[in-house]
């Protein structure tokens, strides 16, 4: 069963619709690259729409009631928000969840050292990256540096016109006849993601002696002498830092028909966006809306920030307290209740490898919202799967409210699998199912994603919010 292309029904109007949010979301992506910086954003865009800080409401001896936003973070780097419903909470909610960190390099905390009179920054690459991706392209360092005396230094370089970038250098071919035998996991280690961040050596003042200009290390003394200019932070700072290395530059329009976006980060940014965005336009609803935005998903969902954290029920709890809805059972009883999208990319079917998917369960560019009643690897193993009577009720909704939408898996069987946060939402016994918008190349420094997908998945997750 074919499922139809989205660009074929959108009249002039509609298509102005899908090339303005797919221009919104082009800038959210090219300015959040960090699961901090989609925090930040998020929380901006969230109070704009008139979403009050949860500590803000307890602090000032408020109550919450139907109609009322609420939003909460946690260490700036996982978030969740509330539009309370008409219905009690009790009753359940209608949550959107998304994941906002992506694969990337991280410092070492003990990152910089010289050599050949070049500095370089060690890193340890986060989440499942194909290492050879990584080197001979610009690079940019984005995060934060902790100093003991409390303050927090951000740092964000790479990015503006008149930045410099950085680089992990790969071997010339006429070098690397051992490297063009290895296979392609050996042929960049981790090890060697080794980030090029300066060359000229520190010149010390006139009046110092001969043996003093030549300063052992002094391209790394240059280094250092920037970074306590700059930033005023020592060496011993990097300690205390979470500095990411990123593709550097903004997300491109792909494509002569500019349907597509080419861009850093898809996963999970595009689901968060769109989540983030249909949770803003949600009025009156019945139940009450949550769209939560989590921390950790590309390496286990795990820590106080990732999606396996008491994060989602304390701020759920703490809500319902301030409705006066209190108790342990009636806690339970909202989280039991809930229906979940939990939404993160798929794998679009790609022409070039072809062979990696079974064609009537793979996911298109531009047929909409994408649905994973199931994920998993090596028989289903670890996956939540969705059942039956859930599926229909999200067709239902898809349908009512026209939104294109298409089922998959990731990939054929036994091809390889992957997964996401919806078997944990699922542990509370709420209905969850896996969505997400579709994307080529997933995991590469730059990945491609359809417009009309990004305009049905928004469609598709408002829908969710107000009906589901
Ligand atoms: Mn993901
Ligand atoms: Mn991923």
């Amino acid at each position: 069963m074919e499922r139809r292309n989205a660009w074929l029904s959108y009249d002039e109007a509609k298509k102005a619709e899908v090339m303005a949010l797919g221009e919104a979301y082009r800038k959210f992506l090219s300015k959040c690259k960090t699961e901090r910086e989609c925090v930040e954003e998020s929380a901006r865009l969230a109070e704009e729409a008139g979403y009050r800080k949860l500590a803000d409401v307890i602090a000032a001896g408020d109550t919450l009631k139907a109609g009322d936003k609420v939003y909460d973070t946690l260490y700036g780097k996982t978030m969740i928000m509330f539009h309370i419903g008409k219905q009690p909470m009790e009753n359940g909610m209608n949550i959107l969840g998304a994941h906002i960190d992506s694969p990337r390099l991280d410092l070492k905390q003990n990152p910089v050292y010289e050599e050949a009179e070049q500095v370089l920054l060690d890193t340890h690459y986060y989440g499942g990256i194909k290492k050879y991706q990584w080197v001979a392209r610009p690079l940019a360092l984005h995060g934060v540096i902790a100093k003991k005396d409390g303050t927090v230094v951000k740092v964000c370089v790479g990015e503006a016109e008149d930045d410099p970038v950085f680089m992990i250098s790969d071997l010339l071919p006429h070098l690397g006849q051992e490297q063009m035998k290895k296979n392609a996991a050996e042929v960049v280690t981790g090890e060697n993601l080794n980030v090029l961040v300066g060359h000229e050596p520190l010149v010390k003042k006139d009046s110092d002696s001969e043996e003093e200009k030549k300063e052992k290390e002094a391209v790394k003394a240059n280094l250092l002498k920037i970074l306590k200019d700059t930033y005023d932070v020592e060496e011993e700072d990097f300690l205390s830092a979470e500095i990411e290395v990123v593709p550097a530059g903004a997300a491109r329009d792909l494509g002569f028909d500019r349907s597509m976006i080419l861009g850093y980060g898809h996963d999970d940014r595009i689901c968060a966006y769109t989540s983030l965005d249909a949770q803003l336009k949600v009025t009156d609803p019945e139940r009450t809306a949550v769209c939560l935005l989590v921390d950790k998903e590309e390496i286990g969902s795990v820590g106080a920030t990732g999606a396996h954290s008491r994060f989602f029920e304390n701020a759920v709890a703490e809500v319902m307290a301030l409705k006066g809805e209190t108790g342990d059972l009636a806690l339970r009883r909202a989280l039991s209740r809930c229906k979940m999208l939990s939404s993160d990319v798929s794998a679009a079917f790609d022409p070039n490898y072809a062979d990696v998917n079974e064609k009537k369960n793979a996911a298109y560019l531009g047929h909409g919202l994408a649905f994973n009643k199931y994920t998993g690897a090596r028989g289903k193993s670890g996956s939540n799967d969705a059942s039956a009577e859930y599926v229909a009720c999200v067709r239902r909704v898809m349908d009512d409210a026209g939104v294109a939408f298409q089922t998959c898996e990731l990939g054929k069987v036994d091809a390889g699998g992957g997964g996401t946060i919806a078997y944990i939402s699922a542990n509370y016994g709420m209905q969850v199912i896996d969505s997400g918008i579709a994307v080529l190349n997933m995991h590469a420094p730059f990945e491609a994603a359809s417009k009309a997908d990004i305009y049905e998945g928004r469609n598709g997750y408002l829908a969710f919010l107000m009906n589901a």
